[in-house]
């Protein structure tokens, strides 16, 4: 009878998948974590009397219609008009 030899040898066949599932999962998750992309968020105003816009970062309680700062051109309020968020290009 030569049974406890087999059983081992399944072990160790499981034991191996297991640990190659692991490392492929964590190979899969590493190629993934550089690529997420990083973004800022930007607030576009607009001037309401001479339409000069104006680029800002965003700050909290901004939203489109928010009369935020006075237009460096012509001193009239400005108006968000847009909120988004920019990519941020990373070079390695
Ligand atoms: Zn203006």
């Amino acid at each position: 009878m030569n049974s406890g030899l087999n059983d081992y040898t399944f072990i160790i066949l499981i034991a191996v998948i297991a640990v190659v599932a692991v490392i492929l999962q964590t190979i899969i998750e590493l190629r993934k974590r550089p690529k997420q992309v990083r973004t800022t968020t930007k607030t576009l105003l607009e001037c309401i009397k001479c339409g000069y816009r104006l680029e800002q970062p965003y700050t909290t309680g901004d939203f489109v219609g928010l009369v935020k700062t006075k237009c460096p051109k012509c001193g009239s309020p400005m108006k968000v008009i847009a909120v988004y968020d920019v990519e941020l290009k990373t070079r390695t």
